[in-house]
């Protein structure tokens, strides 16, 4: 079988080696549960905790403050109805006078929420990021009214990879008193963040992005911000979310993050390197009518790049780079199988035609310098093919 060269870490990444061996031993002979008062409870617990502990110190958060999860949507939409639909236990009640603000190029677990706070009462803002993919944070300053309970902005776009101006919007926000959420999904184990430079009152991230277990994720809440109970039961997570204690995500979780974290100079400068080599190429054998990248010169996650490809539907490049044996996407994987055109895409001004010619490479720690020019190859080979077909 030819080797699979794959650029889709935005999508998911492989679990890594060093976070399975340490958190093993707690699917076999360390099962307890950590709420039992024995002794395989309370190994569970040291560990479970400890883990707790680690995530937190990588963000500059107190272990008290990171509440764990199924994963980033589970805990987007706690804090989405939570807060701005709070008691309220169901439809049709409607909530009264409560404004959120947020963007039109949000994840779909923020956006699909809010759309249904919309149906419930309340009213949103969506702010539209600039040409590059990149919210203002004047614009949220303007769009701030006397009842605007919380501003949710993610910190990298999940399409684009761009970054957006949480630090600074979380300055203003805290002075004018108004909750602030972050999805910073994309971002937790790539990019470095303190919750305390960045100024926020919740922040959501997901294992599976840092090369931890897919279904498992946490959130960060400042501990004197409120945040009502989502599952209600046996109290764990301090009666926020009972359920029994997942104790091999979290182990593997934190393995996986301290790993990532610790390695982050040297993985930046060689997914820097990758990116350059495949712009490089790109650029020797495509002119530059043939394609542009989205947010180029603004700051991204590293060996992240949105391409629109002019004319040559996106869909159907990476159904031939699949052939190829490399693996990217159009959009969000969470959308794909879905033809829209991409909304992130749209909210960023581009046309229909345009929203539908995009390919996502996000490159991984995994990536060897060669699959540069892989992935390159690749991408000429399909935009030509489609480009004939066309002529
Ligand atoms: N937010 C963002 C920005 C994401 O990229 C994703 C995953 N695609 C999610 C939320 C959802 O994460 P999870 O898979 O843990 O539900």
């Amino acid at each position: 079988m030819k080797p699979i060269v794959y650029v889709d870490s935005a999508a998911t990444t492989p679990l890594s080696e060093f976070a399975l061996n340490r958190a093993l031993p707690f699917l076999r002979d360390s099962f307890g549960n950590a709420s039992s008062r024995h002794s395989h409870g309370v190994t569970a617990r040291q560990a479970f905790e400890e883990a707790r502990a680690t995530i937190a110190e990588t963000l500059g958060a107190l272990s008290d403050e990171i509440v764990f999860t199924s994963g980033a949507s589970e805990a987007n939409a706690w804090i989405l109805n939570a807060i701005a639909a709070p008691n309220d236990a169901a439809p049709p009640i409607v909530v009264k006078n409560v404004n959120v603000v947020s963007t039109a190029f949000e994840h779909s677990s923020v956006w699909e929420t809010l759309r249904s706070l919309e149906r419930r009462g309340v009213d949103v803002s969506y702010l539209r990021p600039n040409r590059d993919g990149v919210i203002s944070a004047a614009d949220v300053a303007a769009a701030l009214r006397p009842n605007t309970r919380l501003v949710s902005i993610m910190t990298a776009n999940n399409e684009l990879g761009t970054l957006q101006p949480i630090a600074e919007i979380g300055r203003l926000l805290r002075k004018r008193g108004v909750l602030f959420h972050t999805d910073a999904t994309q971002a937790v184990g790539h990019i470095p963040l303190n919750v305390d430079e960045l100024n926020v009152d919740f922040l959501t991230a997901s294992a599976h992005k840092f090369n931890g277990p897919k279904g498992f994720g946490f959130l960060y809440r400042r501990r004197e911000v409120e945040l009502p109970a989502f599952i209600l039961g046996g109290s764990q997570e301090r009666g926020l979310r009972s359920g029994t204690e997942n104790v091999f995500g979290a182990v593997a979780t934190a393995a996986a993050l301290a790993e990532n974290v610790a390695a982050l100079p040297e993985t930046t400068a060689r997914l820097c390197d990758l990116e350059n080599a495949l712009l490089c190429r790109l650029r020797e054998v495509l002119s530059s009518s043939d394609f542009s990248v989205v947010g180029e010169s603004a700051a991204r996650l590293p060996g992240f790049l949105n391409f629109v490809f002019n004319g040559a539907d996106g869909d159907a490049i990476t159904r031939l780079l699949d052939l190829r044996g490399v693996c990217a996407s159009t959009g969000s994987a969470c959308s794909s199988g879905d033809v829209k055109p991409s909304r992130t895409l749209l909210a960023t001004g581009r046309s229909v035609s345009e929203a539908r010619s995009s390919v996502r490479v996000s490159f991984g720690r995994h990536n060897a310098a060669t699959d540069a020019q892989t992935v390159a190859d690749a991408l000429i080979f399909a935009f030509r093919k489609i480009a004939a077909v066309r002529k």
